[in-house]
């Protein structure tokens, strides 16, 4: 089922949203080299209990997932994709490091992810971050009155192929309101023209992910969390979540 969202729902969201903005600034500050992953989550933890927020994060169990998710955000290094769980591992320099994080606040969740590189990237990290930037940029544009989720999945899609990247097929965004996963499914590629019919009041998670070897499969660490590549390329995940307006597409995970 798929909820629209009134006014003041939308304000609601807006300030869950600006919780997870906060979180994901806290873990890129805390990130430098020799840093352990655990730092950033404890960074995150900080931020969110300074808001009164809860995380959908912690102890989330989708039906992929052998254990309940153990941290507040998602850390995941240079050929890990998405959904890596924050350990002992201490960045090095010219890492790759995607954080997705998430805030429940008065009954409405937020959800978004940021790409950086620790110390001295290298330029081909920054052409697939922009690469990235770029694709979620185009989705969030596609995100208008009268538009409808193919042409969203569309718009991003473009992007990955025009830069040669790969993308994990089965995951893509989401509907988000008052859970953090809800319809309609939000592919990143798409045909024009097909599928939901966008609304004003209807809220997405659109989120990118982007592999740099070109190849659109991926493999599962032991852990049943973390995607990777295939070929030990590195990957890029850049989130936000938006609101569907009159006015047009409305970012709701900024500060
Ligand atoms: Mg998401």
């Amino acid at each position: 089922m798929v909820e629209i969202k009134s006014e003041a729902a939308l304000d609601a969201m807006r300030e869950a949203g600006r919780v997870v903005a906060q979180v994901l600034a806290a873990a890129r500050e805390a990130a430098a080299v020799g840093v352990r992953l655990t730092a950033l989550d404890e960074a995150a933890r900080s931020v969110l209990a300074e808001a009164g927020a809860g995380s959908p994060f912690l102890g989330y169990r989708p039906s992929f997932a052998p254990t309940p998710f153990p941290a507040v955000i998602c850390v995941s290094v240079n050929d890990a994709l998405v959904h890596g769980i924050p350990d002992d591992y201490r960045l090095r320099d010219g890492d790759l490091v995607s954080v997705d994080a998430g805030a429940e606040l008065d009954g409405w969740t937020g959800d978004a992810a940021v790409s950086f590189i620790v110390g001295t990237p290298r330029p081909e990290d920054v052409r697939l971050i922009a690469a990235t930037q770029r694709a979620l940029d185009a989705g969030i544009a596609a995100a208008t009155v009268g538009n409808r989720i193919g042409d969203i999945g569309h718009a991003v899609g473009a992007v990955v192929r025009e830069a040669a990247c790969g993308m994990p097929t089965d995951f893509g965004g989401h509907g988000i309101g008052r859970r953090m996963h809800e319809d309609p499914h939000v592919p990143n590629q798409g045909r024009p023209g097909r599928g939901f019919p966008l609304r004003p009041g209807l809220t997405l998670a659109i989120e990118p992910m982007l592999m740099a070897g070109g190849r659109d499969t991926y493999v599962t660490d032991l852990d049943g969390w973390t995607l990777r590549t295939p070929d030990a390329s590195r990957a890029a995940h850049i989130e936000h979540t938006i609101a569907v307006t009159e006015q047009g597409p409305r970012i709701l995970t900024l500060l």
